[in-house]
């Protein structure tokens, strides 16, 4: 993680922050509230950035000036309403949810 902070940006590494530090203090406040231990929805949430695997169908892989949300084929309408839809279920719940949360921070770039 350290040798991919030295090569981006400030506010890439904000990015990269957000998508870990948002879904611990997600899972943190459900651990703490259900009384439950946090780190499986923290996990499942983290390996739901393996969503990302579309940017390498992109040219050029990361471009810090792309917006995300409606370019990469699972960053667009219809998956999204997909993952809306996992949150239905309990077996996907957190799936949905990082899921959801991942777009919610790409879509950030987006502004
Ligand atoms: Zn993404």
């Amino acid at each position: 993680m350290i040798l991919v902070f030295a090569f981006v940006s400030f506010p890439c590494m904000i990015h990269l922050a957000l998508h870990v530090l948002v879904p611990l203090s997600i899972a943190w406040s459900y651990g703490h509230w259900r009384n439950k231990p946090f780190w499986r929805p923290f996990l499942v949430m983290m390996a739901t950035m393996a969503i990302d695997a579309d940017h390498l169908l992109a040219s050029p892989i990361y471009d810090p000036n792309r917006c995300s949300i409606g370019f990469h084929p699972l960053h667009t309408l219809i998956p999204i309403l997909i993952y809306g839809l996992f949150c239905f279920s309990s077996k996907t719940r957190w799936v949905g949810v990082g899921l959801l949360l991942h777009m919610a921070l790409d879509a950030l770039d987006c502004l």
